[in-house]
């Protein structure tokens, strides 16, 4: 028997679910497939994000931020805090209590807006029919008008350090230690490294972060990325650049792992070692033979800028298409989707995806880096603003890092925005509207921002694009 649909999704991720809501929203008969599980085997929609990824590692993030504020911080502000100690196995708990809420969200809103929410795998056959097995094995064939390809992506392995899932494991065993390991490797200081290493560290591990390239964050803004190299080392992260891992072996309970730099070969034994070496499109198995969608040489779906692949009616989004693996790049484009199988005629604005890393402080972006623009001939200037002089910075004892505002020399329009501090995943999304709006850096200097907040950062180095910025000397123009 087959069933009919308006619509049927393949995965409930971030860039699956969007798209399913959205769909019934306008009125199409939907079908959301998804064949993640939780740890007792229910169906867990919701993807990565909420599973295994932005959601639990902020959490974690959070939990380890606030102990370090305790044990280090609270004496600077006149807060004594005795014995204040990390409970690794109540953090867990609390950040599995935290996904297990968001999953049944999902599913809750799957059920409000009339989503056919199918647990099991998805395969995409020819003419827009799509196989759908349960957890038990049972096959069904689904027909529908559009199919929505949504699969997301798994870690990256390398073969130098096979996972075995207790002393090598991926991003989502490390969010899942019990205790905290002595010594802690990371291969890849990307921003899942990063995000990573942090956690431990702030709980106590002696983290090493082997990174192949010679350059820290190459897609970040030079200062930027700079500037948090040394406020990550002084924060104890031993960060080595140019160390690309060749091998690495089992001894008892720990791992040695080889390196080469460019000194030469080099071991070290860790507890445990996290590979956070990337992630790559989960496409096995998506698609038969006569599908007639196209991957590329990578594995991703390949698709136009309107997410459409090459078969009529199928269309692919988040993680498994070209373009950042973010999850709000693959909601906006699962909301499009939907849309534009309605008839509406939305665009995904690619050039205003923010960038966040969750450290301490955070990195967040929007728009090329001042090297990238002045490498494509655009004549820029710049206005910085360190949080050192915000006086909401100062009281809430937490001032490393700036802003940074890109706009073009001619025409004063944004073109980037880089921030490093506090409270920057917060920040950027005042610059990813004045991109949005083709603001200028005087519509923002015009702009009244409430005093006092870190948002007046922004406002001063709108005010610095000009040299009229209050609360620093401007150079000199
Ligand atoms: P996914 O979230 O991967 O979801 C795909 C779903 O489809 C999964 O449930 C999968 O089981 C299912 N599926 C796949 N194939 C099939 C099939 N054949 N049949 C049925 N179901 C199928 N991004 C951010 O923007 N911010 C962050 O802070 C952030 N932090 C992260 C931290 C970590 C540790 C990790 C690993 C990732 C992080 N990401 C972050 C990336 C983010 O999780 C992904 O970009 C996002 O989840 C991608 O969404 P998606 O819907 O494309 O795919
Ligand atoms: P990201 O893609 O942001 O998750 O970052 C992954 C990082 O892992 C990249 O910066 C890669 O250079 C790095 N990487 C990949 N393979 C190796 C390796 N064998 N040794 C060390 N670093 C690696």
């Amino acid at each position: 028997m087959t069933t009919q649909y308006d619509v049927v999704v393949i995965g409930a991720g971030p860039a699956g679910y969007h798209a399913a809501i959205r769909c019934a929203q306008l009125g199409f008969k939907t079908a959301c497939i998804d064949k993640s599980q939780d740890a007792d085997g229910a169906p867990a929609p919701g993807g990565t994000c909420l599973n295994w990824g932005c959601i639990p590692s902020k959490a974690l993030l959070d939990a380890s931020h606030k102990y370090v504020e305790a044990r280090d911080h609270f004496g600077d502000i006149g807060i004594t805090a005795k014995g204040v100690t990390p409970d690794v196995p109540k953090m867990i708990e609390h950040k599995a209590g935290i996904v297990k809420k968001l999953t049944g969200g999902v599913a809750g809103l799957f059920k409000a807006n009339g989503v056919a929410h199918l647990a099991g795998s998805g395969r995409l056959l020819a003419n827009r029919k799509v196989e759908f097995t349960d957890f038990a094995g049972a096959i069904q064939t689904l027909e529908a008008a559009s199919v929505i390809l949504a699969p997301g992506s798994v870690p990256v392995e390398i073969p130098p350090t096979p996972m075995d899932g207790d002393v090598v494991v991926d991003s989502t065993g490390a969010l899942e230690f019990t205790a905290v390991p002595k010594r802690l490797g990371v291969i890849g200081a990307g921003v899942i490294g990063l995000e990573l290493g942090s956690v431990w560290s702030r709980l106590g591990s002696e983290v090493t972060l082997l990174e192949a390239l010679d350059d820290f964050l190459p897609m970040a803004d030079r200062r930027v990325a700079g500037d948090a190299l040394k406020i990550f080392k002084r924060q104890g992260l031993d960060i080595r650049l140019g160390a690309r891992v060749t091998a690495s072996e089992r001894k008892g309970k720990k791992v040695l792992v080889t390196y080469k730099d460019g000194e030469g070969e080099h071991q070290e034994s860790f507890d445990k070692l996290i590979v956070a070496v990337g992630r790559r499109p989960a496409t096995e198995g998506l698609l038969a033979q006569d599908s007639g969608v196209n991957l590329d040489e990578r594995g991703f779906i390949y698709v136009n800028d309107l997410c459409e692949t090459g078969a009529p009616g199928i269309y692919a989004v988040g993680d498994a298409v070209r373009g950042p693996m973010l999850a709000h790049k693959g909601m906006e484009e699962g909301v499009m989707v939907a849309e534009r199988i309605a008839g509406k005629k939305p665009l995904v604005n690619y050039d205003a995806v923010p960038s966040v890393i969750y450290t301490h402080p955070e990195l967040a972006w929007v728009g090329p880096s001042e090297d990238v623009l002045k490498q494509r001939g655009e004549k820029v200037k710049v206005g910085t603003f360190p949080f050192a002089v915000s006086g909401r910075a100062l009281a809430a004892n937490d001032t490393d890092g700036f802003v940074k505002i890109i706009a073009d020399e001619a025409t004063d329009r944004i073109l980037a925005v880089h921030v490093l501090g506090p409270q920057a995943s917060e920040l950027i999304a005042q610059a990813v509207i004045a991109l949005e709006f083709a603001a200028t850096a005087e519509d923002l200097a015009l702009t009244m921002f409430a005093h006092p907040t870190l948002s007046e950062a922004m406002h001063e180095a709108a005010l610095g694009v000009h040299g009229h910025a209050i609360h620093v000397a401007n150079r000199r123009r």
